[in-house]
């Protein structure tokens, strides 16, 4: 069995730059992600714009998302995509045990955990058989405004990522309805204020009753939605957007043999250089606590290069407690001159 000297869990943003991070500090590392794609809750918002991320011009999450996961993979980090971490021991020597859902067990030097809010999923319809429109026009993630041009969507859900959906559409569908459970919207004020303004067909006190299939058996062509206690109503659509929220999943946190400080609900408790109540485990991202805690891209970042400082002290007492700047290390010099030889062949 390798044993690394740092195993990351979690393979969002945080995860990602301490894989590249440990490549800095030149230590070994492995990136376990429970989904089968990196890139954590920026999977979730692939066409929302990012624009609060220091000398990174705005960007779609989607190409946020290729560039973080390029950069994380820079030194050829050990990954395990589809993997999910169950529980963390302590080995006598004082290496740690990793042990994922399919019973493969890893050793480490150190840990990181970067698990963010857990595994997120979106809420999905209860209705039977939903499942088999994920694959033509039932979403639950907006992987591209271009698909609904001038369709007839229906959103379902009260919430900002309802509401901000609808916002977006207005311009872009054919129609927008946007059926809401409750009389209240439940996001942002000016947001809703927006949508209230909007051409948007907002419904309140309706939610998606039954999914009415195309002839063929493979589209949703048309939604009865349950209008009040008892009063049914049937649009026609070309797509249904869900937004009902996310579930999460963070057993491990509790279910470890190893017993981690938490504060709060499944937020685990640090310094400000990731350092957990155990001694060799760090935490960075939006799974740690500690006062000034800035739960965002920028966070993330620093955060995950905190950590990897102290674990690299954790390996290498002698070694120094920052890393150099990029600029001056030596572990970037060849890449530097490949890129400068690239510059001079292309003018
Ligand atoms: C809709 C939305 C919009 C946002 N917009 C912005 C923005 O514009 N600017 C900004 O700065 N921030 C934004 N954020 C916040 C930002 O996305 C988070 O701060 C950031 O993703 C935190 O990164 P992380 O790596 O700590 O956690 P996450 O992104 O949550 O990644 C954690 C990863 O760990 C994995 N994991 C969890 N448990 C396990 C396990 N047991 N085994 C293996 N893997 C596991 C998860 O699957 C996940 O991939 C937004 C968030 C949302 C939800």
């Amino acid at each position: 069995m390798t044993v690394t000297d740092i195993t990351v869990i979690g393979g969002g943003p945080a995860g990602l730059y301490a894989a590249f991070y440990s490549g800095v500090r030149q230590m070994s590392v492995r990136l376990i992600e429970a989904q089968e794609e990196l890139g954590g809750k920026v999977r979730l918002y692939p066409e929302k714009m990012i624009w609060d991320v220091g000398g990174v011009p705005p960007a779609r999450g989607s190409e946020f998302r290729k560039n973080l996961i390029q950069q994380g993979l820079t030194f050829d980090p050990e990954v395990h995509t589809g993997t999910t971490v169950t529980d963390i021991k302590r080995q006598e020597n004082g290496q740690f045990e990793i042990i994922t859902h399919d019973g493969r067990s890893f050793a480490s030097k150190t840990v990181i955990i970067a698990a963010g809010s857990g595994i997120i999923n979106p809420q999905r319809l209860t209705i039977d058989g939903a499942e088999r429109f994920e694959i033509s026009n039932l979403h639950y993630t907006v992987q591209s405004l271009e698909t609904f041009r001038g369709k007839n969507v229906l959103i379902s859900g009260g919430g900002n990522a309802a509401i901000d959906w609808a916002n977006e559409l207005d311009d872009i569908a054919g129609r927008v309805i946007l059926s809401c459970r409750s009389e209240v919207m439940k996001g942002h004020e000016s947001e809703v204020n927006k949508v209230m303004c909007s051409n948007v067909d907002c419904q309140f006190r309706t939610s998606i009753h039954r999914l009415i299939a195309s002839e063929d058996g493979s589209r949703i062509a048309q939604v009865e939605l349950l209008c009040g206690e008892d009063e049914y109503r049937t649009v026609d659509v070309d797509h249904v957007i869900v937004n009902h929220g996310y579930e999460r999943e963070l057993t491990f946190l509790n279910d470890s043999t190893i017993a981690l400080e938490q504060t709060g609900h499944q937020r685990i408790a640090a310094d400000a250089d990731g350092r957990t109540s155990i001694d060799g485990l760090y935490a960075a991202g939006d799974v740690v606590d500690y006062s000034g805690k800035l739960n965002l891209l920028a966070g993330a970042f620093q955060d995950a290069a905190n950590a990897v400082n102290a674990a690299k002290q954790f390996v290498d007492p002698e070694a120094g407690a920052k890393g150099m700047v990029s600029s001056h290390n030596e572990v970037f010099k060849k890449r530097n001159e490949e890129m400068k030889k690239q510059e001079a062949a292309s003018k």
